[in-house]
């Protein structure tokens, strides 16, 4: 059964941005809901995990440009059951980024888009160095309680 939770950032800086996690049971359902949400836009074939960030779309109203989407959304991460801490560290860390740009500095040095290969970069930088860490720590006995 797929199980799906909203996660609200706690920190001063940016006290309230929250996502959508939904942890699916296939990875060809994570593909099929993926691509219902990008339209067709994302090619999904090889993905096996995802953060969407939630389309940014305005209307002119009054004459000035009005958030449409709630500014506090920043979107959905998709796992699978079988996914460990590495591939959610990748997630969060695209998660995080488009919390940044959009409640601190859009025009962050990382990219644009979560496609863009340094944001790519780092995610799997953080998602490795996460994974080995918490591989440890549960070997370790001090995680898993
Ligand atoms: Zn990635």
């Amino acid at each position: 059964m797929t199980v799906q939770f909203a996660v609200r950032t706690q920190l001063p800086i940016v006290p309230n941005a929250w996502l959508r996690v939904t942890v699916h049971d296939t990875v060809a359902h994570l593909r099929l809901c993926a691509d219902r949400v990008s339209r067709g836009s994302i090619d999904h074939t090889h993905t096996a995990a995802v953060f969407q960030p939630v389309a940014r779309r305005e209307r002119f109203v009054g004459g000035r440009w009005v958030a449409v989407t709630p500014p506090s959304y920043v979107g959905v991460l998709r796992i699978t059951r079988e996914h460990g801490g590495a591939t959610l560290a990748h997630e969060v860390t695209h998660a995080a980024l488009e919390v940044y740009r959009r409640h601190i500095d859009p025009t962050a040095a990382l990219g644009e888009e979560v496609t863009d290969e340094a944001e790519e970069v780092v995610a799997y930088l953080v998602g490795d160095l996460f994974g080995g860490i918490a591989s440890r720590l549960l070997d370790l006995g001090i995680w898993g309680r």
